[in-house]
């Protein structure tokens, strides 16, 4: 339902509870964080509101400057903790949140199953933090692990993933909205521009089939298969 994600100098904890806060109109019914500490993901989810969130939340353990966040509207399995977004490989070395449905999650849900991985959600989204697992285990590189496993999934996707002790954050849409902020070198990924309006209001709109790398040096701007594309910063008015 919401994503927010946050790569910069500063504290991300803090800008993803924000973002959290301003996207609570769209409506949800669990939220969760995952915040990089340079010893690995750290992540903390929960059923019920942003609230019961923050409550959860011991500060010194999620303190990172990149991080993803999710407010979830389920679709597939019920509003529990354990399916709560962000979703990992189990051991927490790849963390994603997810927005939309994927349409073939069960046929590759078995395959990766065959293959030894273990699911602990009933959410489609789970297979996602699976298969990038999987293609890093077959040897790529992060960012064609990603891009790899985001080519394989059909239905509709705004996904946001990182990687254990990677400063870096991946992206792609696919018939459900992503933008990315900008800020100097400050970068925010979002479900929708007010998530992060307190902080920039340079925004770029992705389309359907971008692919984004985020560091602290930039955003690359690509499609699936990997070729370079263009997409500008503009400056938003907002009325809330
Ligand atoms: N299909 C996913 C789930 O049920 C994502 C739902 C959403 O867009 O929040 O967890």
């Amino acid at each position: 339902c919401g994503i927010i994600g946050h790569v910069g100098d500063g504290n991300a904890l803090e800008t993803l509870i924000t973002g959290l806060e301003n996207l609570e109109y769209r409506g949800y019914d669990s939220a969760g964080v995952a915040v990089q500490n340079g010893s690995g993901i750290k992540i903390q989810k929960r059923s019920g509101k942003v609230e019961e969130l923050k409550s959860a939340i011991d500060s010194s353990t999620l303190s990172g400057e990149i991080g993803i966040g999710h407010t979830r509207w389920s679709t597939h399995g019920p509003p529990t903790d354990a399916n709560a977004h962000p979703h990992t490989d189990g051991t927490e070395d790849v963390a994603v949140v997810h927005n939309g449905i994927i349409e073939n999650y069960a046929e590759l849900k078995e395959w990766l199953r065959a293959k030894g991985y273990e699911f602990t959600s009933d959410t489609d989204t789970e297979v996602i933090p699976h298969l990038i697992q999987y293609y890093l285990d077959s040897g790529m590189d992060s960012e064609n692990a990603f891009r790899t496993a985001i080519e394989e999934l059909e239905g509709s996707y705004a996904v946001t993933a990182m990687v254990s002790d990677e400063h870096v954050l991946y992206a792609a849409r696919k018939g459900s909205p992503l933008v990315v902020g900008v800020e100097d070198d400050e970068f925010f990924l979002a479900s929708d521009v007010p998530a992060f309006l307190e902080y920039t209001d340079s925004v770029v709109y992705l389309e359907d089939g971008d692919v984004v790398v985020v560091d602290n040096d930039g955003i690359e701007f690509t499609d699936l298969a990997g070729n370079p594309i263009r997409r500008e910063p503009e400056t938003v008015e907002w009325d809330p």
